[in-house]
């Protein structure tokens, strides 16, 4: 039996890798401090054998007894209001953290996973953007804490490869979504659908042109979980395709929910990438991967889970 370490695993993407690691038979460690992750998106599995779960900033050096197979680095926040309001934290999380996590799994000889972001790629001057391309980001903007935090993360992970031989996985995943997000979280589509099931205004930050490419989570655990049981030490883009403005986002949220919601526009935070969206001929090639799930079947889930928790409150 393997046993992997999934930090960030109370968080909306690290729980569900719970769920899936859990469901193939893996042992499964869960490390969080719940800043922005939460102990109910893995209640189910505390009881269960082969689940255990480790209150823990990993910032601070993690010691654990066991051998570890895999470490999996999914701790940072990841919603643009959250690293806005934890800027030293995202930081710290990002390069601290990062190194702590690779130092566990150097000393476990472990298989390290690093789940970086298309942020590296900033605000694309190329697209869609293929692994090769080294990024357009301000490292002075509100946004850098994040993305210089990950794109150091990557930088550290290549060092620990390359001097010490380490087996690495580098994961670039773009714009997730699906059950378990916070519906106050900050991010497009759990505002859009907050506000639309409540009747509130559907807040279009700028003129809604930009654009970006939605993956639904289960099509992005199973890309995560085919990268890890590869050998591919480069980096490689998991999301999918399917380009869309953050204006037809919106308008199909309105349609999908019945909603009456207007539409207001808001100021365009300051260095918000214009386009995003993902060449995966890579992960297609080597991984025989590719998104399965529809935005519509994706949204009425996320829908569906969204009206569950507001009926519950
Ligand atoms: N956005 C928006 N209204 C919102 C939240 C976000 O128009 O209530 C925009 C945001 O400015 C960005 C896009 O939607 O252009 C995606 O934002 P999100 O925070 O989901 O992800 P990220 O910017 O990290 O891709």
């Amino acid at each position: 039996m393997s046993r992997i370490l999934i930090a960030g695993g109370a968080g909306f993407l690290g729980s569900h890798l719970c769920d899936l690691f859990w469901n193939r038979g893996f042992e499964v460690i869960c490390v969080d401090n719940l800043i922005t992750g939460n102990a109910r998106n893995v209640q189910h599995l505390m009881d269960q054998n082969r689940f255990t779960y480790l209150h823990h900033d990993i910032i601070q050096v993690l010691e654990v007894d066991q051998d570890l197979d895999y470490v999996l680095n999914f701790a940072s926040p990841a919603s643009p209001p959250d690293y806005y309001r934890l800027p030293i934290q995202t930081m710290l999380v990002g390069s601290t953290g990062t190194h702590n996590l690779l130092e566990l799994a150097k000393e476990k000889s472990a298989i390290f996973m690093m789940a970086s972001t298309s942020e590296i790629y900033g605000d694309p001057q190329v697209s869609p953007q293929l692994e090769d391309y080294w990024g357009n980001v301000n490292p002075v903007g509100p946004r850098s804490v994040y993305d210089e935090a990950k794109r150091f993360s990557e930088a550290m992970t290549m060092a620990y490869h390359r001097e010490f031989s380490l087996n690495i996985r580098l994961l670039r995943i773009f714009n997730v979504y699906g059950p378990r997000m916070r519906p106050k979280d900050g991010r497009a589509i759990p505002n859009f659908i907050d506000q639309a099931l409540n009747g509130e205004p559907i807040t279009i930050y700028g003129d809604g042109s930009q654009t970006r490419s939605f993956c639904y989570y289960q099509d992005e655990v199973e890309g995560i979980y085919r990268l890890l049981m590869s050998n591919l030490n480069v980096p490689i883009n998991i999301g999918n395709p399917n380009e869309l403005t953050i204006l037809e986002l919106a308008e199909t949220i309105i349609e999908l929910t019945g909603s009456r919601s207007q539409i207001i526009f808001q100021e365009l935070p300051e260095d918000d990438p214009k386009v995003r969206r993902p060449d995966i001929s890579r992960a297609k090639r080597h991984l025989d991967w590719q998104p399965v799930v529809d935005l519509r079947q994706g949204l009425t889930q996320t829908i569906d889970y969204f009206a569950t928790l507001s009926n519950e409150n």
